[in-house]
């Protein structure tokens, strides 16, 4: 029998709506949905061939264990696997206290799988070492929107790009990336000639082919670019000062950083001409919509909240935010990196954007789940939780939807640590990720066209999540795995409220907890309900009990969630990248991402349309740094510093300035059988957002 149903994209932040065709139980074809806003019914070549990753032979389909760590893995029951996750957990807890355990999670998992899992570890085991994938994605947006406008909250919506007049794309490159956010851009400049686009990107990349004016920066001068911009708009009487006067805080000590950026001091520090940075100030200043777009080359930094809050400043500065086509809008990478963040699935945040540093707001959440109080300790971030089990501080680890053995910097480093660990759970759809080698016990979870429950995009907007088929073998929504397993730790460990903390009989149980808990915060859902977005389609929040519509754009009455009302400049100075060039290791190498490949590929790596486009890791160099080294295009050559190595195959690429490098992030032992780019990578980590610089690190290549 056929039949449709519609659902969401599983790969980037864009939030695609699909339309799943099945026939006989069986998932047969994918198209977009022309009902959901973020897409139209378009869908990019990941979106478009996501029905032929359906029926992977890597899919995890039985609970596995291991006897001994490296052993080989043997089937059992779900009550034994997970009474023996429990007892293991339970005892760890009693010897060594609940911040002995650890939970690392996804920013692919449904709001819903976050909400429980955030709620075992804070409100069941009394710990806050719960940190998520996100952490290497977005924690510096969310940090520098919080340090600037007071909250989480990306101001706009992709209708901004119809109306924008002119796009600073920062740190992004969306025609890769976001490729569904990159066909509305080059919509917006067909429909408008007169708009421009400026690429900030240390190599001239896709999206810089359609970019007026690209800026070719110094990897890591981030900072000093956008102080450097603030300058000329200051020196060239742009500056809004009535908004800045009535909407703002700190633009005075900034205004005295700035003075020492001109144009001259930042050319220096970016490698741009002094004259490409008075014409970029100039765009965006006397533009009547200047929106800007940013993502992993702000946020992978050692100070990427202050690059976030570097870009922000402009809009501030301008009044260019909370108007039709202009604002600071982070693109999220993951495709439910928002919604984790809105039931506080991180080591630091607690559910609907609370703070976990703010008394009031754990008893808040004490008080919403029936416990005697939420910890104050903040959990370990995603680095140092790693780092963590490596000295034994963390003894048990439960990981699930993501593959940190290859996605984490430093990456023998995370290796050696989960080799270190006493007991690692991997609750994944795939037994084949680098991550299932250092793995006690597998537990097979449901992936896309089999899950249920909600995500939210870049915009704020919340989709349903639709199942289409059921899962393979006995594998298990997330969920339902996290609420089986916490009634039983919390029976072990004879906590009181036990049996009342997990009576979900449905992930539509767990959103309508989730959206009590947004009473009255900035991202308030209580008017949604799935029966709601089922009737009227994917909302943006915040959507309270009396809306009769999300909103589309955030701070137009120019008030912001602080404690004053104001928006807040933020003292901010260049910065380095954490590892500078060295004659023993001169290459500056950033990392990127190919269109056809998704993050470690566990399933863009089972289609082979999708090797079409290139097959294997490229490194791009310059042809100058080809020639000193001996190499040409084709040639296999060793990558190296001092925390690791890899081999891979060289390529002469235009638009790279010399003494850099450029290579995609996706491959690994898993589809490569070598280590990817995170063998170099560096953990050094931004002191705000504890986000690692996964995209840059200092190497040598020489010829193999
Ligand atoms: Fe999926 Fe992102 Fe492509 Fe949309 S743009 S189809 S969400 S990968």
């Amino acid at each position: 029998m056929k039949n449709e149903v519609k659902s969401t994209c599983c790969y980037c932040g864009v939030g695609c709506g699909v339309v799943i065709e099945t026939e006989d139980g069986r998932i047969t074809g994918v198209r977009g949905d022309p009902d959901h806003p973020a897409n139209r019914g378009r869908l990019c070549t990941k979106g478009a061939t996501l029905h032929l990753t359906a029926d992977s032979t890597y899919r995890l389909r039985y609970p596995e264990k291991r006897a001994v760590r490296g052993g080989a893995r043997q089937r059992l029951a779900w009550d034994a696997a997970l009474d023996e996750a429990a007892s293991r957990f339970a005892e760890t807890i009693r010897t060594h206290g609940p911040d002995s355990v650890a939970f690392y999670i996804s920013g692919q998992l449904m709001t819903e799988d976050y909400y429980v899992f955030n709620k075992l570890a804070k409100g069941l085991i009394g710990t806050n070492n719960v940190d998520t994938n996100s952490r290497l994605c977005m924690s510096s947006a969310v940090a520098g929107y919080k340090q600037t406008l007071g909250a989480d909250a990306p101001p706009c919506s992709y209708e901004d790009i119809d109306q924008a007049k002119v796009i600073l794309i920062a740190g992004a490159n969306p025609a890769i990336a976001h490729p569904i956010i990159f066909r509305r851009i080059e919509d917006a400049k067909a429909a408008n000639p007169e708009l421009k686009i400026i690429v900030v990107d240390p190599r001239r990349s896709e999206s810089a082919e359609l970019a007026d004016l690209h800026l070719a920066i110094q990897p890591g001068s981030d900072i000093a670019l956008f102080n450097g911009l603030l300058h000329v708009l200051i020196a060239e009487g742009m500056v809004d000062l009535d908004y800045v006067e009535a909407h703002t805080t700190g633009f005075a000590a900034l205004k005295e950083i700035v003075r020492n950026y001109s144009p001259a001091v930042v050319a220096d520090l970016c490698g741009v001409p002094a004259a490409d940075i008075v014409k970029a100030a100039r765009w965006f200043g006397a533009s009547k919509a200047s929106l800007s777009m940013y993502c992993q080359g702000l946020n992978q930094s050692a100070h990427g909240t202050h690059n976030n809050a570097g870009i922000i400043h402009l809009h501030l500065a301008t009044g260019q935010i909370g108007k039709p086509g202009a604002g600071p809008f982070s693109l999220t990478g993951q495709p439910n990196a928002m919604g984790g963040r809105e039931v506080g699935g991180l080591a630091n945040l607690l559910s609907a954007h609370r703070d976990l540093g703010n008394p009031e707001h754990r008893a808040e959440i004490a008080k919403l789940w029936g416990v005697p109080f939420v910890p104050a300790k903040p959990g370990k971030s995603a680095v140092d939780l790693f780092k963590s089990l490596k000295t034994g501080e963390i003894k048990a680890v439960w990981i699930a939807c993501t593959n940190p053995a290859q996605s984490l910097p430093n990456q023998a480093a995370v290796r050696e640590a989960l080799q270190a660990a006493e007991y690692v759970v991997l609750q994944e759809a795939y037994g084949n990720t680098d991550t299932a080698d250092y793995a006690d016990l597998l537990l097979p979870a449901s992936a896309w066209g089999e899950k249920q429950g909600t995500v939210t995009n870049s915009e704020r907007r919340i989709t349903r999540v639709r199942s289409a088929v059921l899962p393979p073998g006995e594998a298990r929504h997330d969920w339902e795995i996290v609420v089986d397993f916490a009634r039983r730790l919390g029976a072990k460990l004879e906590h009181a409220a036990a049996d009342r903390l997990f009576p979900y009989a449905d992930a539509e149980a767990i959103f309508n907890e989730h959206r009590e808990t947004t009473r009255g915060r900035d991202l308030d859902i209580t008017g949604l309900s799935y029966s709601q977005l089922e009737a009227q389609g994917p909302q943006q929040w915040p959507y309270p009990a009396d809306a009769t519509a999300g909103r589309t754009r955030l701070y137009e009455d120019g008030r912001f969630p602080t404690a004053d009302g104001k928006a807040r400049f933020v003292a901010i100075e260049h910065l380095p990248t954490a590892e500078a060039t060295s004659l023993e290791f001169p290459i500056s190498l950033v990392s990127g991402r190919m269109r056809d490949q998704w993050h470690g590929m566990s399933r863009t790596g089972t289609v082979p349309r999708l090797f079409n486009l290139e097959d294997e890791p490229l490194l791009a160099l310059h042809p100058c740094d080809m020639r000193h080294r001996g190499l040409a295009t084709g040639d296999l050559a060793r990558v190296t510093n001092a925390r690791g190595a890899m081999v891979v195959r060289i390529a002469e690429r235009v638009g790279l300035k010399k003494g850099r490098a450029w290579m995609p992030m996706h491959w690994g032992n898993q589809f490569m059988n070598t280590a990817g780019s995170n063998a170099v990578t560096s953990d050094a980590i931004d002191p705000y957002s504890m986000q690692p610089e996964l995209k840059h690190a200092a190497v040598q290549i020489t010829r193999l």
